[in-house]
């Protein structure tokens, strides 16, 4: 039986599957269900299973040869979202909803690991799955953290996210950067308050702040490279209790997103710019940063490995490579700045199935139909990355 077929046969099974995990939305590392249902399922399997970081769950299948070790990762957390799709398996947990696919991307990894473990005996080398809790909040830190990348090292790592912007039966892969990286800034402005009829006598945070704002769109218009996608806003800014007074402190917080490895030189300008406009209206400043994302680099040898298995799954005119990358992000990065890897998108937009929303969006659904072909991508990225040729 082909591969393709043995996926077949489990179709039932993988949808039932993701409506399950899609009825019972939770959200980061309180994935307790979602993980305890993996966790049992995987053991069945007869997979060594361990969990890691709360409720990450990691399934280790040794095959009967030695050979290298590959990591199939996926997530598993929901979103603080109300659920209006008005499917007949929504959302049971009020204002929780799996909004982004990972219910999907949870089950399709449950049946590539049953498919491969029935393969046991013509594997060569070790097969992680990887289930991350916490992917829409840096959950991969906490996992790489507490081992999840030891016992085994993995040699190269692949992951998928099911993508409403491309259609159904696409995937979407290039080589290098594909996601960006995201880093949050809180700038607090310190002057010094005072009576709002005698402002010569006050430093105004507020005022300053104004100037911060064009200095910031003038570094990003005049001196940032426009061929190195990068975006800086601003998203919150708080200072002031009454017209009458002018306050001592204003805070400001945005992210710095870039779509190339030269993050570490844009936030460096970035403070040198805030603080020197500060300095020059009088006033104090302190910048502090929170890592959301590093960069999702894809890897070369990694992505062309991802290609041709997509070719043999959905066909080289099926292969999306233009218009592909996005200034969004995802802790994969975490693992494919360790070790080589591939991270695609795996089509699901399909508009007679509505399934065309936003991620994130209330009315967000997949195209069930992308499962089966996630599935199969798990399953051949990594038998050939360990070299074992099945049904070819
Ligand atoms: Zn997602
Ligand atoms: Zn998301």
């Amino acid at each position: 039986m082909s591969i393709k077929e043995e996926i077949v046969n489990l179709k039932e099974e993988l949808i039932q599957l993701r409506r399950d995990f899609h009825s019972h939305p939770e959200l980061g590392f309180k994935e307790v269900r979602t993980s305890r249902i993996v966790e049992e399922y995987l053991q069945k399997l007869g997979l060594e299973v361990r969990m890691c970081a709360g409720t990450g769950v990691i399934g280790i299948l040794t095959g009967a040869k030695e050979g290298k070790t590959i990591l199939l990762r996926c997530d598993i957390d929901a979103l603080p979202v109300e659920e209006n799709t008005g499917l007949e398996f929504s959302s049971q947990n009020n204002g929780v909803m799996h909004a982004c696919g990972h219910d999907g991307h949870t089950s399709m990894m449950m049946i590539a690991a049953k498919i491969l473990s029935n393969h046991r005996e013509d594997i060569c080398g070790k097969i992680v799955f990887l289930f991350q809790p916490n992917e829409e909040d840096a959950g991969a830190e906490e996992m790489i953290k507490q081992g999840a990348l030891q016992n085994p090292v993995p040699d190269a790592v692949c992951g998928l996210h099911i993508w409403s912007y491309i259609p159904t039966g696409t995937i979407g892969i290039i080589p290098g950067p594909i996601m960006a990286s995201s880093y949050y800034f809180k700038v607090t402005i310190t002057g010094r308050g005072g009576h709002g009829g005698a402002p010569h006598k006050t430093i105004s945070p507020i005022d300053t702040a104004g100037h911060v704002l064009a200095a910031i769109n003038s570094y990003h218009t005049y001196e940032q490279d426009s061929l190195k996608p990068t975006v800086i806003s601003v998203g919150k800014i708080h200072s002031g209790q009454k017209e009458i007074i002018v306050p001592d402190i204003l805070e400001m917080e945005g992210s710095i997103r870039c779509l190339h490895e030269d993050d570490e030189a844009v936030r460096k300008r970035f403070c040198e710019i805030v603080e020197g406009t500060c300095k020059a209206h009088r006033c104090e400043c302190k910048i502090e940063f929170v890592c959301g994302n590093t960069l999702l680099n894809n890897d070369e040898s990694m992505t062309r490995l991802v290609m041709d298995c997509a070719e043999k799954v959905v066909g080289r005119e099926n292969i999306l490579t233009k218009n592909i990358s996005v200034m969004l992000g995802d802790d994969f990065a975490e693992f494919s700045r360790r070790i080589p890897g591939a991270y695609y998108f795996l089509g699901t937009g399909n508009e007679e199935k509505h399934t065309t929303y936003e991620h994130h969006n209330c009315k967000f659904n997949i195209d069930e139909d992308s499962l089966a072909i996630g599935v199969e991508m798990h399953v051949k990225s990594a038998l050939s990355y360990l070299g074992v040729k099945i049904d070819e």
